[in-house]
């Protein structure tokens, strides 16, 4: 599981980490939410945590208990909004099941580079298929390890797979000869 910088799960801060001055702590409330961006999410909104907040520069640092379950609700929510995913929910999906970039783009059958501009926001969004796939093996990944280390492997597979087709000749000793 992953989690940010700037995150604390349950100690309070006495100087602000920006500009040092005092920390004032707030209650995040229904009415007064604490705008959760530190999770790469725009629009996400927490409420019943303190905030430690800086009297001078308005710095907030949240502080978020049990944070793994809160990012596997966040995630629940995510993968069933009828629309088209983000780039920036792809992105916290794809990390909150603990896959890297280049895994997941094999297991979409994307490109590394596709799948990075797609959580970037440059392409708008994954394909309908891509999307609904991205969706099940962020799936089956929260459901155990061993399925995402399963998913991982097939992962492998496809980027050896792909290497293989791209055929790589050295030049040694005077004579050119296929990369193994
Ligand atoms: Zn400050």
């Amino acid at each position: 599981m992953f989690a940010y910088s700037g995150q604390r799960s349950t100690s309070t801060l006495e100087k602000c980490e920006e500009c040092g001055a005092n920390i004032k702590q707030r209650t995040a409330t229904i009415k007064t939410p604490y705008n959760y961006g530190l999770s790469g999410l725009s629009g996400i909104r927490l409420s019943g945590i303190l905030v430690c907040r800086c009297s001078r520069c308005k710095s907030e640092y949240p502080i978020i208990p049990r944070i793994v379950e809160l990012h596997s609700v966040i995630a629940e929510h995510l993968i069933g909004k009828p629309e088209l995913l983000k780039g920036e929910e792809i992105r916290f999906l794809r990390k909150n099941a603990g896959f890297s970039q280049n895994e997941f783009a094999a297991l979409l059958k994307e490109t590394a580079s596709h799948v990075n501009r797609v959580e970037r926001g440059t392409t708008t969004h994954l394909s309908p298929a891509a999307d609904k796939l991205a969706r099940a093996i962020v799936t089956a990944a929260k459901d155990g390890e061993r399925a995402r280390r399963l998913l991982v492997a097939l992962a492998e597979q496809e980027t050896e797979k792909r290497r293989r087709s791209m055929p790589h000749f050295n030049l040694a000793r005077n004579r050119w000869q296929l990369v193994a």
